[in-house]
């Protein structure tokens, strides 16, 4: 096995859990081809750990193991999903909720590899071809493990590797699934990441919490999650928000699906920006506005600007929010962490000469649970406040 010298001030890093090495930060590895293991020697050429080598990313190296007693293969791949399912049993009430994530790479300590879970059905993503020689041993470990009725891939982040069945039956155009007693429509072949964003699933719980009695504005409604949560939470009329047609569609069929009557409601195919400039010319207040954007800083690079975006974005939207009303913003940029998030709502709110007094904040939920020295892997945040 190919061996690297890591360099000194990084071996702590390596042993309290930080799961990467940058391709600047280490020599050269001659001969390594991605997809080989790797063992990371320390001082002394003493091994520190095992890691997954990939020659084009500039994350060279992603850390599989720092313990003596394991070496990467199938054994490995076992123990993983195994601790991860355990993880996921414990902390989920999966009486209500049959979708969530059962590998969040870095933070199951499979880096690079994130597999969601469908009402039975298993969908792989990785965001690194690394993985790829091991795809097949990963999928027995899942079929041995959770038993799914198919495990579907879709892709590698960033490359073009087709999506496709890998076993058992092919998951429909729809799998119905259910959050905490919710029924949501999971298209998972044309649907985004793996169809579903999982990682909201307790800040819909909240906003079904908060919703009695509320006109709701979901923006960047996707699916309708948000809107679904208001609306079964008592929401008097949702308005959802959404550029892709097919999302708004979606959402209305998931509203028929709850056995909520759509034509009380609104879908609106726009562009959030505009559809926020439309309703402060109409001077239409909302008591409830929910801000779920993409992400704006996809790179680090893109940082300046995407700060300026979110700034105008939640000032428009805090705005629209009668006096007294809530809003909801969210950001799942992990180039934003959450002391420049709130920053970002403090500008908002001044921009928009509004008070906001904050009622909850939160960040990813413990399906998608990250190493404490990895705050890379950190980036969902969602306050909701008040708007005086
Ligand atoms: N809140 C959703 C997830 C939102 S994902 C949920 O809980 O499921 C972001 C969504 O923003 C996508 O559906 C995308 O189609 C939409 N989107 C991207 N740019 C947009 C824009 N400028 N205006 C409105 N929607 C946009």
């Amino acid at each position: 096995m190919a061996t690297v010298v890591v360099p000194d001030r990084l071996t702590s890093h390596v042993a309290a859990g930080h799961p990467w090495l940058y391709v600047n930060a280490v020599p050269a590895i001659p001969g390594a081809r991605t997809g080989e293991f790797v063992t990371l020697l320390g001082q002394g050429r003493r091994p520190i750990g095992q890691a997954l080598f990939d020659a084009d990313s500039p994350i060279a190296l992603r850390v599989l193991s720092t313990r003596k007693d394991e070496t990467p293969g199938p054994a490995l791949w076992h123990r993983r999903v195994d601790q991860a399912l355990s993880l996921r049993r414990s902390v989920l009430d999966l009486r209500h909720t049959d979708c969530f994530r059962l590998l969040h790479g870095e933070g199951d300590r499979l880096p690079g590899v994130v597999v969601d879970h469908y009402a039975g059905f298993l969908v792989l993503k990785l965001d690194t071809p690394a993985w790829l020689p091991h795809l097949e041993q990963l999928c027995d470990a899942l079929e041995h493990h959770v038993r799914p009725r198919g495990i579907f891939f879709k892709g590698i982040s960033g490359e073009p590797e087709p999506a496709r069945n890998l076993r058992g039956d092919a998951p429909p155009e729809h799998i119905l699934v259910r959050e905490h007693g919710m029924r949501l429509a999971v298209d998972v072949r044309r649907g985004q990441k793996t169809g579903l964003f999982l990682d909201q699933r307790e800040n819909r719980a909240l906003v079904r919490q908060v919703a009695r009695d509320r006109r709701v504005l979901n923006l960047f409604s996707y699916t309708g999650g948000f809107s679904l949560a208001a609306a079964l939470g008592g929401a008097t009329q949702v308005t959802s928000v959404d550029l892709a047609r097919g999302a708004v569609d979606g959402a209305r069929h998931n509203f028929s699906a709850n056995d909520l009557d759509p034509t009380a409601h609104s879908f609106v195919t726009a562009d959030a920006f505009e559809h926020l400039a439309a309703c402060a010319a109409a001077r239409e207040l909302f008591d409830l506005v929910i801000v779920d954007p993409p992400s704006f800083a996809p790179r680090k690079q893109a940082l300046r600007a995407a700060e300026a975006a979110y700034t105008k974005l939640n000032a428009a939207a805090i705005r629209q929010v009668r006096p007294g009303g809530l809003v909801a913003c969210a950001s799942c940029s992990s180039h934003v962490p959450m002391d420049l998030f709130l920053q970002i709502l403090r500008e908002s709110a001044r921009t928009a000469r509004r008070a906001l007094r904050v009622l909850e904040i939160r960040q990813e939920p413990a399906d998608h649970p990250t190493p404490l020295h990895f705050p890379e892997g950190r980036y969902l945040k969602f306050v909701l406040a008040l708007a005086e």
